[in-house]
């Protein structure tokens, strides 16, 4: 089975839901060269009490960073910390996972759920990219080896179908949430330009669909249990090559149509 080697890995929005057991089962395989940098917006509230569990049990496995995806301050404040912890040889893996919802057709959304979408879902991950490339570059060039991989250089965008142009009218009715689909739909663009531009620098850029789950943001009517979805998406991302630089997938591997 394909797994995650990269070495060093951060992870937006990784309190709870899909980003906290992605760090959850990353550590639980990690080895000894491996670290996590998990981030959050509210490292000491509340909603971050189970990430700060999970390091208890893996302290020098995990860093728990600040990083508010809506604040490009705290995105600079959080790269220049990163910064300092990483060592020579960059970061290998970033995934774009923090991500927000907001219900609405045509005739409900408003012009603030469009804004909060955008700024989340979009403007949040294109920032943090910018911010963390030099890093990723240092790790691409560090690997000495050729092609690409996620335990090499790579930016993973938890996208989802919902901003598929050809998918998401079929699911519309049962899920009117077009300030949501708008602003993923740009987030793919965002993908699919990230693996234009850093095609040279040998960095992989994709756009992963988690599958509809379990959590906060999917609801409990959701099919899948977050473990299985990411299960599915961590074997999916120790097994991209090239192949799927610019590409779209679900977590089993399945390509998915733009
Ligand atoms: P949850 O709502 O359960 O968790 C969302 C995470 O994003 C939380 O950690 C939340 O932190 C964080 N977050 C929200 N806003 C910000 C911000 N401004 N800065 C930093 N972190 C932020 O959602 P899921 O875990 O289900 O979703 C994770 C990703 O998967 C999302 O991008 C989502 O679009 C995608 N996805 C999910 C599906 C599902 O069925 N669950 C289906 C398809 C895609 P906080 O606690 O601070 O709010």
């Amino acid at each position: 089975m394909a797994v995650v080697k990269a070495c060093k890995i951060l992870i937006t929005g990784a309190n709870r839901g899909l980003g906290l057991e992605i760090v959850k089962q990353l550590s639980e395989n990690s080895f000894p060269k491996q670290h996590i940098f998990a981030t959050c917006r509210d490292p000491d509230g509340p909603k971050s009490e189970a990430l700060r569990e999970l390091v208890k049990k893996h302290p020098s496995a995990i860093t728990i960073i600040r990083l508010d995806a809506n604040d490009p301050c705290s995105i600079k404040e959080s790269a220049k910390e990163v910064g300092s912890l990483l060592g020579n040889n960059g970061l290998n893996l970033l995934v774009n996972n923090a991500g927000i919802v907001a219900n609405g057709t045509i005739q409900t959304s408003s012009a603030e759920d469009m804004k909060n979408t955008f700024n989340t879902n979009v403007i949040g991950p294109l920032l943090i990219i910018k911010e963390y490339l030099p890093y990723l570059q240092t790790a691409a060039k560090a690997s000495g080896t050729p092609g690409m991989s996620s335990n090499k250089a790579a930016v993973i965008n938890i996208s989802t179908l919902g901003g598929s142009m050809s998918t998401m009218p079929s699911l519309y009715k049962q899920f009117p949430v077009l300030p949501y689909c708008v602003s993923k739909a740009g987030f793919n663009m965002l993908t699919v330009l990230s693996a234009e531009e850093l095609k040279a620098d040998e960095i992989l850029c994709m756009a992963l669909h988690p599958g509809w789950v379990k959590t906060e943001m999917g609801g409990e009517k959701a099919p899948l249990e977050p473990k299985e979805s990411v299960e599915g998406m961590l074997r999916v991302i120790g097994s991209l090559t090239e192949e799927q630089h610019g590409g779209f997938l679900d977590y089993t591997g399945k390509p998915i149509p733009w």
